[in-house]
């Protein structure tokens, strides 16, 4: 076997050392676990009930086509239908169940890829192709089974042996279905596209395990099984490793790992400048389970929590008193350190499922985060509820994303008032000085950050959209990463003006996107004057770092000279310099 690298975009760092699992999306749950002979028959039953659930799927969609839909997508259908009615998909299946034991997902699964195989040995193109059908009807009956859980004891434990060693392959994986990585244990993952800061690109850094994305074509590159070395900090791929190498890297690895303990050391440590200011150094978090990890990295406080997660991979939103529970965990686990919790930020790449496409041409321009909320009144105030009511358990704020008109800000905190009164109304307890403040992510929001500071108790810089909506660089899409650069100089003034603007106003502001977790922009962004710092927990340490060995009067001249620069060319080394004093 021959040895290759392929090279991709690291989003986040590490080294990891494992064997290839390719998925293609909606497989990506597939597990294997065997059932004590008694749950068998159940098994069997399970798997014919979801193939009956897909082909009636299938006939209704069939059913609702219009007169004047294009007669291929009738055809389409019809062909998925006789792919779930053949035998080798409806019937072998079950013989897999009953002679290995196994659950269903995974005896269709073993059955798709025989079939694969056998298409693969096609030589007429198109027939070849049809492979892609029989992909994705097991899909539909995949998920069809996941909905609907087998009674199998301990899944868990035996996830998590299969995918200790494993390194997860796909040719894109959406922020719905990187959550659920979270409960897992993938020791890396890679894809073919993605761009740097997408939010399955912020989910990979979350998990802290090495991830690499627009590789262009792992997935064609690289074979099941294939023992492959993945080096997050270069973006490099070593598929199938020399000896030589695979030892080089071992040692890499452990040495990474030295470093990270290392670190440790300051766990507990003051995040102060060598000159007295104290830097507050807060966690972004996506699912409350994440709060350990906010422990374990010695922040002190939760600058983001992104509760669009609670929503994905779900068929019904959660109500009131699901997201309650979810946050006052959160609010009561941080024992009065600030809880800030963002509205719904859903639409863009973050929808509630892997494969809910948004129908508009420019989602990330679209019905998004406020905007969504804003006209779906009923959703923001159950979640405004729900928050409210967590705030009588900790030090919670509320932070509206994507505001660009004060008009949206001012119905905002009318819905908030409307919130409060139901509350009062029914007796129940909640803070009711809340605070409440607004991200700056949108360049008209920057620039006009003055007005957001007077009518908000604080600003937050949401730097990964104010990057994209300021250099029209889709956040989402490597062939543009390139372009995508934090330190543009007109992406540095609007964080000055904003810094500007609630200093005037007395106002904190923070910056949570992805770059206050970069430990090499640290000493430029307390240079600027900024006070408050969100990121993932594994960045915290890193960035700390950086602010103990640092002196704030040298910082500010630092970033005025870099603020009075309007070339990037000559703005990048000036920064690069500011690290090795
Ligand atoms: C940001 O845009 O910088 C931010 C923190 O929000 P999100 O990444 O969730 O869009
Ligand atoms: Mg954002």
């Amino acid at each position: 076997m021959s040895s290759f690298s392929i090279h991709g975009i690291g989003v986040s760092s590490g080294i990891a050392i494992g064997h290839a699992h390719l998925v293609s999306n909606a497989l990506l749950e597939v597990v294997h676990y065997q059932l004590p002979e008694q749950l068998v028959g159940n098994e069997i039953a399970r798997f014919s009930d979801a193939v009956l659930i897909v082909k009636k799927d299938l006939e209704t969609i069939r059913g609702t086509l219009s007169k004047n839909a294009p007669a291929e997508l009738g055809a389409f259908i019809n062909t998925h239908l006789m792919i779930l009615s053949d035998k080798s998909l409806s019937e072998v299946p079950k013989d897999i169940i009953r002679k290995e034991r196994c659950n269903a997902e995974w005896a269709i699964k073993q059955q798709m890829d025989d079939i694969v195989e056998q298409f693969d040995a096609i030589e007429d193109e198109y027939l070849r192709e049809r492979k892609h059908d029989v992909v994705q009807v097991v899909e539909r009956v995949i998920k069809v089974l996941l909905g609907h859980p087998s009674q199998a004891p301990n899944q868990t434990n035996k996830i998590q042996q299969q995918e200790s060693v494993t390194i997860l392959v796909a040719h894109d994986i959406s922020p719905a279905d990187a959550i659920q990585f979270k409960q897992h244990h993938f020791a890396a993952f890679i894809t073919d596209v993605g761009g740097i800061t997408s939010h399955t690109a912020i989910l990979a850094r979350s998990l802290n395990i090495p991830s690499i994305v627009a590789l262009q074509r792992a997935r064609d590159l690289i074979n099941d099984g294939e023992l492959i070395i993945v080096d997050g900090s270069l973006g490099v791929v070593i598929v199938n490793p020399s000896k030589d190498i695979l030892a080089e890297y071992e040692l890499r690895q452990n040495q990474w790992m030295l470093e990270q303990q290392k670190l440790k050391r300051i766990k507990s440590a003051k995040a102060v400048t060598m000159d007295g200011t104290t830097i507050d150094l807060y966690a972004n978090i996506e699912v409350p389970e994440d709060v350990d990890a906010v422990k374990a990295s010695g922040a002190t406080g939760i600058g983001l929590y992104r509760t669009e997660f609670l929503f994905m991979n779900k068929r019904e939103m959660p109500d009131e008193e699901e997201q309650f529970q979810a946050y006052k965990k959160v609010a009561e686990a941080m024992h009065g350190l600030p809880v800030t919790i963002r509205t719904l930020d859903l639409g863009a790449d973050k929808q509630m499922n892997p494969d809910s496409v948004s129908e508009c041409a420019n989602p990330a321009l679209g019905l998004r985060a406020v905007r969504l909320c804003l006209s779906e009144p009923q959703i923001f105030h159950t979640q405004l509820r729900a928050m409210l009511r967590a705030s009588h358990y900790g030090n919670i704020k509320i932070l509206i994303p994507m505001l660009s008109t004060l008009a949206e800000l001012r119905q905002t905190k009318l819905l908030l008032e409307r919130a409060k009164l139901s509350l009062r109304k029914q007796s129940i307890a909640f803070e009711e000085n809340i605070a409440l403040g607004g991200m700056i992510e949108v360049p008209a929001a920057a620039i006009n950050a003055e007005a957001f500071a007077k009518e908000l108790d604080f600003l937050s810089i949401g730097t990964n959209d104010l990057i994209q909506y300021t250099l029209a660089i889709d956040r989402t899409d490597d062939a543009v990463a390139h372009l995508y650069n934090p330190l543009h100089p007109s992406v540095l003034k609007l964080i000055s003006i904003t810094i500007k603007a609630g200093a005037k106003l007395g106002k904190s502001v923070a910056v949570c996107g992805e770059m206050a977790g970069d430990a090499k922009l640290t000493r430029l962004l307390i240079g600027m004057g900024l006070r408050q710092l969100s990121m993932h927990p594994s960045n915290i340490l890193s960035v700390k770092q950086q602010v103990l060995h640092s002196q704030i009067t040298k910082l500010n001249s630092d970033a005025r000279k870099v603020l009075g620069l309007s070339d990037l060319e000559k703005i990048e080394p000036l920064v690069a310099k500011f690290n090795l004093l």
